[in-house]
């Protein structure tokens, strides 16, 4: 494998699909998980346990809208407990300040809002819904009143790009102590939209300088998170610091995932959390072993000097674009497939966003086909 196996820092609590917004870039797959399937919050707070016996030192309250379900505050109250650094990752529709209240009461340590444009009309076509831009400004400020440390995330791509400079105004006037700037990454919901949302190389340079100096700017008053977009890189990057590393994900089900995309790819097994503990699924679940390490490497990556900073980037991604998930990413300027990343990065329409929708009773396979 390379080098002994690490511990995870962070878990990424899924603890529903459920969200009102539509974002056509969702990380969500494309078949949701039903409410009716989601574990509970005694399950939740038995993960958390576990996490923190793992050696986990974050976990990111994320969904779908993880204020969406009704014991939000209890399964907070346990991760707390458990002495885990909560994070909120929230659209901020649906949140009353007195739900922000309870939960800065129950623990929570940080809050991470969405932003979909600096623009309130673009912001709410994008996120499809009316007067969403206005409720997250309002829950910013909240968050702030309350005394509790905000980010403010946007996912950048065609429809937005051209303000990169507004949203880091913005999310400074809002007191942000961090932004995010997160060009959307191409799996399940964003795949299905890439033409749409795919900038143009022209747009992601400009907007790479504007980061620099926006950058020299803020100095001291906002941290700015920025890289180059996959499409526009030489080299991949280490996809959540490599498979089976850093990270993991729990479904709201209760399934365990390397990575939030990571369904995509046919035949691995994961584990739940129902049948299994944590440390278990970690150590030996098949689906975390399979692109453990670099023993799973083809070529070039397998003789590559990189292959221990990059793992030879996304799995899905590769799996996406080449058919095969043991191939190197072609992001990777050495990848035999790289001139298809360049022939996407050229290839933009103007059809309507295929909308992220919560309808995981009703979504047949027709339906997943024709989406993803
Ligand atoms: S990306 Fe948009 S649709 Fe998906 S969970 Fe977040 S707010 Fe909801
Ligand atoms: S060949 Fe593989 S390991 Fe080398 S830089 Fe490209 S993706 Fe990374």
């Amino acid at each position: 494998m390379g080098e002994p196996l690490m511990h995870p820092l962070g878990l990424l609590a899924e603890v529903t699909h459920r969200c009102p917004l539509g974002c056509p870039y969702c990380s969500n797959p494309i078949a949701l998980e039903s409410r009716a399937d989601e574990i509970d919050a005694v399950t939740w707070a038995r993960v958390f346990a576990e996490a923190a016996d793992l050696g986990v030192l974050q976990v990111h309250l994320s969904g779908g809208e993880p204020t969406a379900r009704r014991d939000i505050v209890e399964i907070t109250a346990a991760a707390h407990s458990a002495r885990l650094y909560t994070n909120l990752i929230t659209s901020a529709v649906g949140v009353t300040e007195k739900m922000l209240a309870a939960l800065a009461e129950a623990g929570l340590d940080h809050v991470q809002i969405s932003i979909q444009d600096a623009n309130a009309a673009s912001a709410d076509r994008i996120a499809g819904y009316d007067g969403a831009y206005v409720r997250k400004r309002a829950l910013a400020a909240a968050v702030v009143r309350l005394g509790i440390p905000l980010t403010v995330n946007a996912v950048i791509h065609h429809a937005n790009i051209d303000r990169i400079a507004d949203v880091v105004d913005q999310a400074v006037a809002l007191s942000a102590s961090r932004v995010e700037i997160a060009h959307v990454q191409y799996y399940g919901w964003a795949l299905a939209n890439r033409a749409k949302l795919m900038p143009t190389r022209q747009q992601v340079e400009h907007a790479v300088d504007r980061v620099e100096a926006l950058r020299e700017r803020y100095r001291g008053i906002i941290v700015i998170d920025a890289v180059v977009p996959d499409y526009f890189a030489r080299y991949p990057k280490a996809c959540l610091g490599g498979w089976g590393r850093r990270s993991l994900n729990v479904s709201p089900s209760g399934k365990v995932l390397p990575c939030h995309a990571a369904e995509t790819i046919p035949g691995l097994e994961f584990w739940s959390v129902r049948e299994h503990s944590l440390s278990d699924i970690w150590h030996s679940s098949p689906a975390f072993n399979t692109f453990r390490g670099t023993d799973w490497m083809k070529e070039p990556c397998a003789g590559c000097s990189r292959r221990l900073e990059d793992f030879g980037g996304c799995r899905c991604q590769a799996l996406a674009l080449t058919g095969d998930a043991r191939a190197t990413d072609p992001v990777c300027h050495l990848s035999p497939y790289h001139d298809l990343v360049a022939d996407l990065a050229e290839q933009r329409d103007e059809a309507p966003y295929i909308y992220r929708r919560f309808r995981a009773d009703r979504t047949t396979a027709a339906e997943i086909a024709k989406v993803g």
